[in-house]
């Protein structure tokens, strides 16, 4: 069984609460779940870009996974979102 790890739950959430919005083939707005802040994505097939904060630490973030997931349409069926995620 495959395990959705916390970023993936958090980007099934923006997915469902249709806050990722498609710009352009590569450009994405995604509004964080706090609704208080709106990032811009990019993303390729080499990669992906987010003008987020946990990006410019991490070098990805939930932004970019929850863009990723509606490109390759891979978007988990269920996902069990715990409330200290939120
Ligand atoms: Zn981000």
């Amino acid at each position: 069984m495959r395990t959705i790890q916390p970023i993936q739950a958090k980007a099934k959430r923006l997915i469902d609460l249709g806050l990722v919005q498609k710009i352009n083939d590569t450009d994405w707005n995604v509004t964080s779940l706090t609704g208080q802040s709106v990032y811009n994505v990019t993303y390729q097939n080499c990669g992906g870009s987010c003008t987020c904060k946990g990006f410019r630490y991490e070098g990805w973030c939930y932004h970019i996974e929850a863009v990723a997931m509606l490109q390759q349409k891979s978007v988990p069926q269920s996902v069990k979102i715990e409330e200290e995620l939120l």
